[in-house]
């Protein structure tokens, strides 16, 4: 398949034309940093969710799962250092007044936006956001939108390790929405406001925190290879001690060649024991690992592997656009993994008119349908028809035709391959399930 990079431009529009991906509020000129998700964006989310959920929960015995509030205790935010320190350095031209954050921008250059140079000081600007909980809105009453998920595995450390008796190392996952305030947005689905996390916190004895680190470093290079990304893609940029997050001891960016440039996919920190104790001190509440072998009370580090859904659904996206040039013009396809494909299979007979093969069309469709997720299409020609499911990453097409009618067979066809082979209609259901269950590679 082609390598080439893929335009913005040509996968924002597919994502708008077949339903992936919608701009916030569009009837009412957008709404920055938020989009929203069609049925197709739907169905791959939840399947990258799945998919790691199945990769980082389900085939694990050292980690169990955790559904919070987005809203929590404004302490809990106080206790880390959020209130404070959740920021981002704010620069503002004076002449033109646009903000950008000033790690992003040259500010020995003149402004991007109108050409002048009259930088105001850099600020810091807290991306939190704030709203009030009941019916008075005064300072007692703020609460914030959490802007990362994993607070709410460190308050709910105790009650978790109680429940399940996990020993260490263990750890404890989330998915879920956060909300920051970004200065700036853009890049598509890039940098938003509103986004979701897949967040890991994995709870080690304080000499074993730096072991750990290489291992989800591996792991969660392997992961992304498993779904078809190219390591060719991938940069691990360590932050030097000056650019650290103030409770990290190391972190690492996974970081991906988005066509827009280099950008963070994945972020892997060792946070230490920074979170478990701040809120040891602030609310009381020891939140500390009892040992029962040797009989020894201590404070967890924790290795944190945090990535971005809608990032990671950038990356899935780019990582499988291709273009063919072929008899007809370009044949755009998505190589999604078939994990990751929002339909897995299309059921299509051969020529619309023939009752004989809708039916039986018809039939396919309601068996596959109640097990996977399926298209039904019978419009245009066959060769259409393919297109339209290849470009939305379809990877398989069942095709009655014919024969269909005569000896019980449908044709397979294959996405990567174009490959077609015969089978028996009431066997397609079990092959296509065969097929999901096997090892993928991404077509050279
Ligand atoms: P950046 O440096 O790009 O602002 P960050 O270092 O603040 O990101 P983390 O706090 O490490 O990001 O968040 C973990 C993951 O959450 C990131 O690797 C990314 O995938 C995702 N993420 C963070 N901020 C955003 C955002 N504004 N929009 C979409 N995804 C985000």
């Amino acid at each position: 398949m082609a390598t080439a990079p893929v335009s913005m431009e040509k996968l924002v529009s597919l994502c708008k034309r077949r339903g992936f991906v919608f701009q916030s509020s569009e009837i009412y000129g957008g709404f920055n940093g938020v989009w929203d998700y069609g049925p197709l964006g739907v169905e791959l989310r939840n399947n990258i969710k799945a998919a790691w959920w199945k990769d980082f929960v389900h085939r694990r015995e050292d980690v169990v799962g955790l559904d919070s509030g987005i809203l929590a205790s404004p302490r809990v935010w106080e206790a880390i250092g959020h209130v404070e320190h959740f920021t981002d350095p704010l620069v503002e031209c004076r002449n033109c007044n646009s903000r950008f954050r000033a790690d992003q921008i040259d500010l020995n250059k003149n402004c991007p936006t109108c050409g002048k140079k009259d930088w105001t000081d850099i600020r810091q600007f807290n991306t939190m956001f704030k709203t009030h909980v009941g019916p008075v809105e005064d300072t007692a009453s703020i609460a914030y939108l959490r802007p990362e998920t994993c607070q709410a595995i460190f308050t709910n450390f105790k009650l978790v390790q109680g429940a399940t008796r996990k020993k260490l190392p263990f750890g404890i996952a989330q998915i879920g929405k956060a909300f920051r305030n970004e200065i700036t947005t853009g890049n598509f689905i890039f940098r938003l406001r509103e986004l979701e996390q897949m967040e890991l916190e994995y709870f080690v004895r304080p000499g074993e925190a730096e072991r750990w680190f290489n291992y989800w470093l591996e792991h969660d290079l392997s992961w992304l290879a498993s779904l078809g990304v190219r390591r060719s893609m991938l940069h691990l940029y360590e932050h030097p001690e000056t650019e650290r997050a103030f409770y990290s001891a190391r972190t690492i960016d996974i970081e991906y060649d988005f066509p827009f440039g280099r950008g963070e996919l994945w972020g892997l920190a060792n946070r230490t024991d920074y979170d478990l104790t701040k809120h040891t001190k602030s609310s009381g509440e020891e939140l500390e690992y009892f040992d029962d072998e040797t009989k020894e009370h201590l404070v967890p580090y924790v290795v944190e592997p945090s990535v971005g859904v809608d990032r990671m659904m950038l990356v899935a996206l780019l990582e499988a656009y291709d273009e063919q040039p072929d008899k007809e013009g370009i044949r755009t396809v998505l190589h999604l993994h078939p994990r990751l494909a929002p339909v897995k299979a299309a059921v299509l007979p051969l020529v619309r008119k023939d009752e004989g093969l809708v039916k039986k069309a018809r039939t396919i469709y309601d068996e596959l349908r109640a097990e996977l997720p399926v298209q039904y299409d019978e419009t245009s020609t066959v060769g259409r028809r393919y297109r339209r499911q290849d470009e939305i990453g379809t990877p398989w097409c069942v095709t009655v035709d014919g024969q269909t009618l005569e000896d019980g067979t449908v044709t397979i066809r294959d996405r990567d391959s174009m490959e077609q082979g015969r089978f028996p209609a009431d066997e397609v259901l079990s092959e296509l399930q065969r097929r999901l269950r096997q090892p993928w590679t991404r077509p050279e």
